[in-house]
């Protein structure tokens, strides 16, 4: 068996050690004779599972006790319909910060439910910078504020919490929960789909206050209402149940990494790595702003498009996989989560300094 470093933006690598656990538990869960994929949600082995993930999620992200932790199903783009159907409370407007492809997806989803207040962009900067605080138009009557923290195409990310006083912030945090520790008390709703950094697809986190729960909008679903999936412990309807196992154990392999602190260790470091040498070399070019450097998502250029094929053939030879850009930019992407370990983008740049000396 020959395992690739795998650069995908998601699905994404998991932890190679989460895998086999899932492997040698997959006939028979700690004796229970299942596999936890055939267990009834409503069973007393599944309710341990969801209870031990919930419980390591809030304790890695310190979550405050009046905020619920809910496994959702949708995914982020299901979230960018979710949260306006239940955070609008009777009012009209929101407030979007643009910073990518993300956020314009997140405006345009919410665009069928209020009126969107585009506060800030950086689409005069080409979307390679986060608009400074300073220049959003915030607007006092906003339901909530909503940012991307991090734009998994693009490659930008906040390195800062933005202050938007008494009205709700709003994060879609799909590419970058649980790589870096984070004050859950600034925001009102966190949510993010697990399968960049958590987990396999299937499973939405949401991290919600509780006074924004319970004023959901009469046309919102009930399987999307928050007040009745919190009431109902994320079981309102069956919860991916093998989707929340597998993101039990990332969990628990996160904790046995030392933590978040930790995680955030290793990904600045992975993240330097490749950032140093792209800013070492003419050849590749990263066109995101130093300070707004995604930590998990590094977008470079080769000088000449017609390279691009030869470039991610070879990497293919050498076992690095899922360099290719998005469609909508192009170029190349090197998604480095959680799981990626740092001989993967040592092998990366050892591999773009070869490709450099016979091509530069
Ligand atoms: C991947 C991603 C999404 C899309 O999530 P789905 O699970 O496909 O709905 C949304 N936002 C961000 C920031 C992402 O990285």
């Amino acid at each position: 068996m020959t395992r690739v470093f795998n650069f995908s933006a998601g699905p994404a690598a998991l932890p190679e050690a989460v895998l086999r656990q899932a492997a040698d538990e997959m006939l028979d869960w700690h004796g229970s004779g299942m596999s936890v994929m055939e267990m009834s949600h409503r069973g007393k082995e599944f309710i341990s599972i969801h209870a031990e993930a919930e419980s390591l999620l809030r304790k890695l992200l310190a979550v405050p006790a009046n905020y619920k932790v809910l496994f959702m199903q949708g995914g982020a783009i299901g979230e960018n319909a979710i949260v306006p159907l239940n955070l609008l409370r009777g009012k009209t407007k929101a407030d979007y910060v643009d910073t990518g492809e993300w956020s314009k997806k997140s405006i345009k989803e919410a665009q069928r439910y209020c009126s969107v207040n585009v506060a800030a962009s950086g689409k005069d900067s080409g979307y390679t910078r986060i608009p400074a605080r300073a220049g959003w138009q915030l607007d006092p009557d906003a339901a909530y504020v909503h940012i991307c923290s991090n734009e998994t195409i693009g490659g930008v990310q906040y390195h800062w919490t933005p202050e938007v006083g008494a009205v709700p912030l709003v994060a879609d945090m799909s590419s970058d929960i649980l790589s870096r520790p984070l004050d859950v008390s600034k925001f009102g709703l966190i949510y993010g789909g697990a399968q960049k950094n958590v987990g396999p697809s299937g499973v939405t986190i949401v991290i919600v206050r509780d006074d924004l729960i319970g004023h959901a909008s009469p046309a919102c679903p009930s399987a999307f209402d928050y007040k009745l999936v919190a009431d109902n412990d994320s079981m309102y309807n069956t919860p991916p149940t093998y989707a929340i196992y597998i993101a039990g154990l990332v969990l628990k392999w996160i904790e046995a990494q030392g933590g978040l602190p930790a995680l955030e260790a290793h990904n600045r470091q992975k993240a330097a790595l490749l950032y140093d040498y792209l800013d070492r070399t003419s050849f590749y070019k990263c066109p995101v702003a130093r300070e707004d450097r995604s930590l998990m998502n590094v977008p470079f250029r080769l000088p000449d498009e017609k390279l691009d094929a030869a470039f991610l053939e070879g990497a293919q030879q050498r076992g690095m996989v899922q360099l290719k850009g998005h469609r909508s930019v192009g170029g190349m992407r090197a998604s480095i989560y959680n799981a990626m370990p740092i001989d993967g983008v040592r092998a990366l740049v050892a591999y773009m300094k070869e490709f450099e000396a016979r091509h530069g």
